[in-house]
């Protein structure tokens, strides 16, 4: 897909759009005098999940069953689970035909494997949710609401979580640092439970970097952004699948991704160091021409020297760091402008 696919406009709900090789068979919804009913897809990232997720699926499903008016589609990412999670899932897509199982070959973590279930997902809206009940089944249908009523992309925010008080602090400060070092309006607390309008979704699958923080990359793209507000529950079962390893390197993705803040410093810093250094400089030639008598042989050389180069360093990296910057935004490869729609001109044959 490129820039220059674009579709004609999409309302909302809107129908989906046609993808090559997912064709959607639509049975009885197509059928004159019926409207056709919204189809929800849901992404499910699931990593060592074995002792929550039939409890999960059954409180999800459950939701749907009081939602007639919606067509729900379940996409389960197997992120290399070790346990048996696999297996409870593929006993789930005997039984239930809205369920998908895309299993990975190994773990690649849980922002790659919500990227896997958006490219399959075929749904007019997309949900991605953590399949650990801590984000709540039912919240998923107030996002809907939310779609229907116009918005594009809808962020579940957190208004209270029940996680440990080391987690709650670090994600707290993480987020308003972020937000700060970046020109992004990154929304605070909020992680990845959202909902996208199938047209962000096909715009979402465009961004190709490797290193993703799929939140940033959503609150990056525009559109009508809303927001609805949750209490975040427990873990149902297991523990954390994001250990403090994996929550530094997603945190350090999220700054870097959306920012060269830290190459910018060394360039600021360069300047202050060749500052500081042309001082040290001029104070080693004051001395020696003016107290000869306390200055030992041979400092001022060695002063004038080491400052000149320390701080030509520092600003040569600095200037290093502004190409480096450069050339990582363009390995990053991100489209260069998202379209909503297209108004006006020949109609489309639809
Ligand atoms: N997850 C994943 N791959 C990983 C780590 C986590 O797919 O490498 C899934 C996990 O099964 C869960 C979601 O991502 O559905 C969020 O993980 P977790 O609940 O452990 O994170 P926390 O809520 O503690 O931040
Ligand atoms: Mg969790």
């Amino acid at each position: 897909m490129t820039q220059q696919d674009i579709r004609p406009p999409v309302h909302i709900p809107s129908r989906p759009l046609e993808r090559a090789g997912t064709e959607r068979d639509e049975p009885a919804r197509t059928e004159p005098g019926r409207v056709r009913r919204p189809l929800i897809s849901y992404v499910l990232p699931v990593y060592n999940e074995q002792d929550g997720i039939a409890a999960f699926h059954a409180e999800l499903t459950a939701a749907l069953d009081g939602r007639p008016d919606l067509d729900a589609e379940l996409v389960y990412v197997n992120d290399g689970s070790s346990d048996g999670s696999l297996a409870l899932l593929t006993a789930l897509a005997d039984k239930d035909d809205r369920v998908k199982v895309v299993d990975f070959a190994r773990n690649f973590g849980h922002q790659i494997a919500i990227t896997a279930g958006l490219d399959l997902a075929t749904g007019d809206a997309v949900i991605v949710m953590d399949t650990d009940l801590q984000d709540p089944p039912r919240v998923s249908l107030e996002l809907v609401d939310a779609w229907r009523q116009g918005a594009e992309i809808v962020h579940a925010r957190r208004r209270s979580r029940q996680d440990t008080l080391f987690k709650r602090g670090t994600a707290h400060l993480y987020y308003r640092v972020l937000r700060s070092s970046t020109d992004v309006d990154i929304p605070l607390d909020t992680g990845d439970f959202r909902l996208l309008d199938r047209r962000v979704a096909d715009e979402l699958r465009k961004y190709r970097e490797r290193s993703r923080f799929v939140r940033g990359i959503v609150a990056s793209m525009g559109y009508r952004q809303s927001e609805v507000a949750f209490d975040r529950d427990e873990r149902f079962a297991g523990e954390t699948k994001y250990p403090l390893r994996k929550m530094a390197r997603l945190a350090v993705d999220g700054v870097t991704s959306f920012s060269t803040a830290p190459l910018k410093m060394i360039t600021r810093l360069g300047f202050v160091v060749l500052a500081l250094s042309l001082a040290g400089i001029l104070y080693a030639l004051a001395m020696k021409a003016f107290r000869p008598d306390i200055t030992v042989s041979g400092w001022t050389m060695l002063m004038v020297v080491t400052l000149f180069l320390g701080g030509t360093q520092m600003l040569s990296l600095g200037v290093l760091g502004s190409y480096v910057g450069r050339i990582y935004s363009e390995a990053q490869g991100r489209p260069l402008y998202l379209v909503r729609e297209v108004i006006g001109g020949p109609k489309a044959d639809d």
